[in-house]
């Protein structure tokens, strides 16, 4: 039986290990190895110009992918006047229209599949394989949304009532849905945000991370070609301290998701508390603290295949990546040992090559911090491994994939959102002091578990308080209508991307009573 029902199916993507799947992907995508792309704002679908910023590959900032224009205080009025008054008619738009549109959308995107990943590397600094699964994911959360609406909205839900009387509870969109995404997925969580808000009916004012605004382009033109109104979808690139304070306080708006820090989340909260008009709800997944708890009965070398691709993947730079792994006493020294082996082992370099393992961090604001960090927590823990960065990679972004020992969580003040791993050494009797560790960063994103004993995994799965756990298997890369995805606390909000419960929080409800 297919367990995803038969309305939907995950989209496979691409399996790099086949050959006849490989060379036409590598052969199409050299297409777009030089190309330099034009993006701005896209207000009621055309293309505006203005001040430029110039984009450079975060592998080597020699290397231009194209320029961005950043909305203006006229494209903002514009955007959110023209959103404003397409709400409406987009909300009486039959949910199968919406739907459709959205199906077509997905389509779209596994069609143009090699420039969206060439943007994912050039761009983004991502890798090949990283590009493959974005694309994926987006598609997937197309096709997820255009089936949880039309689950939910097709028909209103009949209630009880009195003979004569007609009880009915409708779902409808909320109106213009802010959605702002970060740069880690510019494309899979740009579009899962901006297809949840438009598969409920509202009309959708997005702002990309101001790093990745050229996939962001593109994936709105997509979705207009698929059949999206231009009015109902607004792209508006820009920082976040002049377009997003802008929009999220701007009276018009009818709700906000958000993707990022724990302190941007807590700023755009303030934010709407603040400006006068309805309340209306945050949707904020943020950051993470994340675990992994590593028995003694564990498999060492699973373990440490599990970590390393836990924290290691996309440059760390993921919010369910590890950062803290707890080993017990009686195991540590080998996995350990066997990390050490395997860290050797990771391929730094240019994400466009197939055999990179990891590419380089965002920008150098975020290089510099991460570097910082490195060097503060050699002093305060014990240096497990550094790598060496390799030739070629001067002209970049890139860290020193690191593992560090150290005593306590509580030397970690914030989330450091790059490739470096932490380690605790713990003894079995201190196991529920991991626990209260764990949980008292106030975070609670993703925990990993590596045990075989069963019953001590489901306590410790029961008694940290996080939204994703995986038991003996890495803690990345939750998908869409299998691993429903976001936190609880200074994670997020919820409800889960991905999830069956999404679409509750971008609709409003209404019932009609009607005495016929
Ligand atoms: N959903 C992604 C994963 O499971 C992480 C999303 C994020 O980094 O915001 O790896």
């Amino acid at each position: 039986a297919d367990i995803f029902g038969s309305d939907r199916k995950n989209s496979k993507g691409l399996n790099m290990n086949i050959i006849s799947e490989s060379e036409p992907f590598f052969a199409a995508i050299e297409q777009f190895k030089n190309t330099q792309w034009q993006a701005g704002p896209l207000v009621n679908g055309k293309t505006l110009t203005g001040e430029h910023k110039t984009i450079v590959s975060p592998y080597d900032t020699t290397q231009t992918v194209g320029q961005v224009a950043f909305a203006d205080d006229a494209a903002i009025e514009q955007a959110l006047a023209s959103a404003e008054a397409a709400f409406a008619s987009w909300a009486r738009t039959p949910v199968e229209t919406r739907a459709s549109a959205l199906q077509k959308l997905a389509d779209l995107l596994e069609e143009n599949r090699e420039e969206l990943i060439a943007l994912c590397t050039r761009e983004a600094g991502k890798s090949i394989q990283d590009g493959i699964d974005e694309v994926r994911e987006a598609v997937d959360f197309c096709r997820y949304y255009a089936v949880q609406a039309k689950k939910m909205m097709a028909k209103p839900e009949l209630l009880p009532g009195p003979t004569g009387e007609l009880n009915e509870l409708f779902l409808q969109g909320r109106g213009v849905f802010v959605c702002i995404s970060p740069w880690n997925f510019p494309l899979a969580i740009f579009l899962g945000q901006v297809s949840a808000a438009l598969a409920a009916g509202n009309t959708v004012i997005a702002k990309p991370a101001e790093q990745t605004s050229i996939i962001g382009y593109r994936a709105v033109q997509l979705a207009h070609q698929a059949g999206i109104p231009v009015e109902v979808l607004q792209f508006l690139p820009g920082t976040g301290a002049t377009v997003g304070s802008a929009i999220t306080a701007d009276e018009r708006i009818g709700g906000v998701c958000f993707t990022g820090s724990t302190g941007t989340a807590k700023l755009i909260n303030r934010t709407l508390a603040n400006r006068d008009g309805a309340i209306i709800p945050l949707i904020a997944e943020t950051g993470g603290q994340n675990a992994m708890v590593v028995d003694s009965t564990s498999q060492p070398e699973q373990v440490v295949n599990d970590v390393v691709s836990s924290s290691f993947t996309s440059a760390g730079q993921r919010c369910s990546a590890l950062r803290v792994l707890f080993l017990q006493e009686d195991i540590a020294d080998r996995v350990i040992e066997v990390l050490q082996g395997a860290m050797d082992e990771l391929v730094i370099g240019n994400p466009s090559s197939v055999k990179t393992d990891v590419g380089p961090v965002i920008d150098a604001t975020a290089k510099a911090n991460l570097d910082a960090h490195i060097d503060h927590i050699k002093q305060v823990g014990k240096l497990i491994k550094q790598m060496p960065l390799p030739a070629g990679t001067e002209n970049g972004h890139f860290v020193s994939p690191t593992a560090v020992e150290i005593d306590s969580i509580k030397v970690l003040e914030k989330e450091h959102f790059g490739p470096i791993l932490h380690i605790i050494r713990y003894n079995a009797a201190e196991l529920s002091q991991v626990i209260n560790e764990i949980n008292s960063t106030g975070f609670g994103l993703t925990l990993g578990i590596h045990s075989r004993n069963e019953g001590h995994a489901l306590e410790v799965a029961d008694k940290v308080n996080v939204g994703n756990v995986y038991i003996n298997r890495n803690q990345i890369g939750a998908v869409v209508g299998v691993q429903p995805f976001g936190g609880q606390g200074l994670s997020g909000t919820g409800p889960k991307a991905g999830g069956p419960h999404y679409l509750t929080r971008f609709v409003t409800e209404k019932t009609r009573t009607n005495n016929i």
